[in-house]
């Protein structure tokens, strides 16, 4: 099976900043940001969709969360950010590697689009 995008990026096949990187998860910067700071929180396995994942994944899902809540407090984001995950196209998905949103750096309203 060919690699996803953020596989590339993580081995370094697609150049990318790789702003954290631990033994399950990385952070990169989104290339088309949708808010000053927009940030891509990914697993290294390989889950398409958060809907595919398994109480297996449990572990790397809540890490992710931690990730997310650490490098905001790195970047100094005042506590106030938003995670999003699109799961589907129809969501709004494109890459089908898990992915969590971070977005902050502009006021955010609700609902959002
Ligand atoms: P989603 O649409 O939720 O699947 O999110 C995929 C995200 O990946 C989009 O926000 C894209 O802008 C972002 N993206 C696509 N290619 C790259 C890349 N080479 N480096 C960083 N982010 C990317």
């Amino acid at each position: 099976m060919s690699s996803t995008l953020f596989e590339k990026i993580i081995n370094k096949e697609i150049p990318s900043e790789i702003l954290y990187e631990d033994d399950i998860s990385f952070v990169i910067k989104d290339i088309n940001p949708q808010a000053p700071t927009h940030l891509l929180i990914i697993p290294k396995k390989v889950i398409p969709k958060l809907s595919d994942s398994t109480q297996e994944d449990q572990e790397i899902l809540g890490h992710l969360m931690l990730v997310a809540g650490k490098v905001a407090e790195d970047l100094g984001l005042d506590e106030t950010f938003r995670l999003v995950v699109n799961n589907g196209a129809k969501a709004g998905q494109s890459v089908f590697h898990l992915h969590i949103h971070l977005l902050s750096g502009r006021s955010l309203n609700w609902p959002p689009g």
